[in-house]
Formats: structure tokens, sequence, C-alpha cells
């Protein structure tokens, strides 16, 4: 049973945040002296025009709440207290509703975007194996698949530790226990000690899904001390609903943390990555000398719109979760559609049975057919593949127009 989420009607959805921006501070009508923030340039953006009134999203940009800090634990900035009740809601639907944890044992905020929210799990970590373990930082290491998102390449820069790639298998995509044993083996001998392993729920390019346990299974074997993230920076909107048996949810004892995107299969407005944790880790990226800050800074990014957070509440709960699970299941629909297609033309392609991201191989694609439909090659200087994500917008209709152009390019060079 959904214990957060609920479908609600537009009038529930406007009273809703008209109400909670009504219990944040009021530029307008208090005295308030002190902060460097207001209402959006009214010269631009009139309050009163007469559609804002009926606009609640609208309303929250130009009201333009600072969510700074992180909300599901000690205290927050009293100025904008109202909205950040609904960025509280937003994280227990996401933790508790769509990955099974449990009520009020999570942490979270709306991040800027994965980038932020996989940077900010890894520096937790590094943070938390110096200071409960005592770790030296080049005893710590980051471990993923060579399919992982380019952030964790940021994240060991910035935080200043090695990061080790285990390879997939070409065609599967897939991680071999075998070779994950190697790599462990190779970085222990390397002297790390502690293991940040970030585990794919939808890669960028192939939506292929880590095996958990293969990871697990390794650095039980090899008793490695590790701590498990989760990136969902693409997936997190869809997997949890295309797998209903799945092992990536906070049921799972392994895994600590998630970052889902909305701003991806969402089709939330930029700037709304989710980023969640189990309670009792997030402290050791407390920033004690954010001093002026109500309750101190906890996350990696400082100021950050109430907006972004009220936007995606309000798709999320307007769509309600069968809503959800009946708009990825459209989405599953047309993306079997295309791969029939595709097998019919004997064209190779790699398609993890639970995604909508299709990957071929670029030998049956040409140039001008991967301009014109704006398919994403793995690389610009030498691709293997291109990949078709099929989204909202990617209906039947416009499918069919690629593979006629696939089937006559095929043609014409027999
Ligand atoms: C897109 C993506 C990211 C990065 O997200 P941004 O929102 O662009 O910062 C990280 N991981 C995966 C798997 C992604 O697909």
């Amino acid at each position: 049973m959904d214990t957060y989420w609920q479908k609600r009607s537009q009038k529930e959805i406007k009273s809703t945040v008209f109400n909670s921006l009504e219990k944040n501070v009021n530029y307008n009508t208090q005295n308030i002296l002190g902060i460097p923030a207001s209402y959006l340039d009214e010269k631009v953006f009139n309050q009163d025009a007469s559609f804002v009134n009926d606009a609640p999203f609208i309303s929250s940009l130009i009201q333009n709440p600072n969510h700074i800090g992180c909300h599901t634990l000690g205290k927050s900035e009293s100025f904008f207290q109202g909205t950040q009740e609904i960025e509280k809601e937003l994280i227990e639907i996401c933790a508790v509703d769509i990955l099974n944890g449990e009520p009020g044992k999570q942490d979270g905020y709306v991040a800027s975007g994965g980038t932020e929210a996989n940077i900010q799990a890894i520096w937790i970590y590094r943070n938390y194996f110096i200071n409960q373990h005592s770790a030296k930082r080049d005893a710590i290491c980051i471990m993923c698949s060579e399919d992982s998102h380019y952030s964790m390449d940021k994240a060991a820069n910035l935080l200043a530790i090695d990061i080790y790639k285990i390879s997939v298998e070409n065609d599967a995509r897939e991680l071999k226990e075998e070779t994950i044993k190697d790599v462990i083996l190779k970085a222990k001998n390397d002297g790390k000690k502690y293991f940040i392993v970030v585990c794919n729920m939808m890669t960028t390019m192939f939506g292929s899904v880590d095996n958990i346990e293969a990871y697990t299974n390794q650095l039980a074997d090899l008793s490695c001390e590790f701590k498990l993230h989760v990136d969902g920076a693409y997936g997190g909107f869809y997997y949890p609903f295309t797998n209903e048996n799945s092992l990536l949810t906070f049921k799972n004892k392994n895994i600590t943390s998630f970052t889902l995107d909305a701003h991806k299969m969402a089709q939330a407005p930029y700037g709304t990555g989710v980023f969640l944790i189990r309670k009792g880790y997030i402290q050791n990226v407390n920033t004690q000398q954010a001093r002026y800050v109500e309750g101190e800074d906890l996350t990696l990014i400082g100021s950050r719109s109430g907006a972004n957070a009220i936007a995606v509440w309000m798709i999320l709960v307007k769509n309600g979760p069968f809503g959800w699970q009946e708009k990825v299941f459209i989405l599953q629909k047309r993306t079997e559609w295309m791969c029939k297609q595709l097998s019919q033309l004997n064209i190779e392609f790699y398609r993890h049975e639970m995604s909508n991201i299709i990957t071929i191989k670029s030998k049956y694609i040409n140039k001008e057919v991967a301009s014109k439909f704006g398919l994403v090659p793995d690389n610009h200087t030498s691709p293997q593949w291109f990949k078709i994500v099929i989204m909202d917008h990617v209906t039947i209709e416009k499918l069919i127009l690629l593979i006629e152009e696939i089937k006559n390019s095929i043609l014409n060079k027999s």
C-alpha cells in the first residue's frame, strides 16, 4: 500500500501549494530585512497577473523560496518552512512508496541533478570511512562499471580518491563476478581497504541494470568494508515500476543510498535530482561552518529553488501511483513494438527487458539517419552504438519513420 503517495485533484494540489507558500515569509506584507533574498524581479515577473493566481508552480517560481540545507532532520530555515514540508513529503514518497523504505527512516533532498546526488553520496561515504574507521584517504576507493555515468569520475577527482572500473561484456552489458573479483584483488594490492561501490539502476547509454549480488557476493567473499550507492538517475522513476521483484530498494540491507533524477523520466524541470540515504549517514558531511544557515548545511549545493521540489511533488501526486504505472506500461509497450521491428530487419541491438532504451550497433545506422532522428552515440569520435530513448513524445508514429529510413538505407547498401 502506498503510504504517502496518493493521486490528488488539481484543486487539492493548488490549495496545498498555495497554503504552503503562505506559511513561508512574505516579503510584501512582513518586514523581512535581513536575508539576501526576495521575490523575482517584479518588472519582469508580475505577481499580480491573473493567470498566476491559478498557477501553483509559476507562483512558487515567482515567490522564489530557498530550500538551502536538508529538511528531513534537525532544524531548517524557518523563513521557508511552508514549502519545505512539501519537499519532505516528496522525499517520503520516493524513499517509502517507490523504493520500499520504512517511513521516517531516510534523509534526502532535491539536488541539482544526478551528478550532485552521486557526488553527495560518495562524499558522505569517504568521510564516513575517515570518521568511523580512521581510514586514510588513499585507502578508500570508488568501484563501478565501465558503463557508469561520468559523474563518478568527477567525484573521484574532486574528492581525491581512486576509482576502479569493472569492464562489462560487449553485447550483454553485464558484470561478471570473476571480473569484479580481479578488480577487488588489484585494489587491495594497491592498498585499498574501503570500497564505495556504485551500482547502476539503468545506465545512461544502455539502460542496463547491474547485478547487485555479483558485487555483494564478491565483497563478502573477500571480506571488504564497503558502502553501496545505487545510481538511478535515469532509472529511478522507471525501473521500480517495471521490476516488481527488484533487489534495488531500501529492503536490501546492502544498499545505503540512491540517486533518482526527476528531470529525466519524470519530466520535471532541470534541477531536480533526488538524493536519498538511510538515516545516520548524512551527518558525515555536515558543514558546521555554515553558521548563518539555520540548521547548518548537510548538502553539497547551498541555495536551491524550492519551486523544484514543488514541481516534482506536483507531477507525482497529479499522476498518482496507478497513473505512473500506466505511463511506464505504455512506454514499455512502445519499446517492445520497436524491438520487434528491429528484430524483423535482423538489426542487432541491446535492450534490458525492463527498460525503455534501445541501443543499436552503429553499423546499422548511417550518419544521416542518426542526425535526422537525433540518435545519440556512445561516443562522438568513433561510435559503436546509437541509442533510442522511448520518452513520452517518442510515439510509434515517429518510430515508424525511423524504421522506414533504416530499411531504405539497408536496401541502398545491398
Ligand atoms: C543522467 C545521469 C546522471 C547525471 O545526471 P545529471 O542530472 O545530468 O547530473 C548520472 N547517472 C546516470 C545513470 C544518468 O543517466
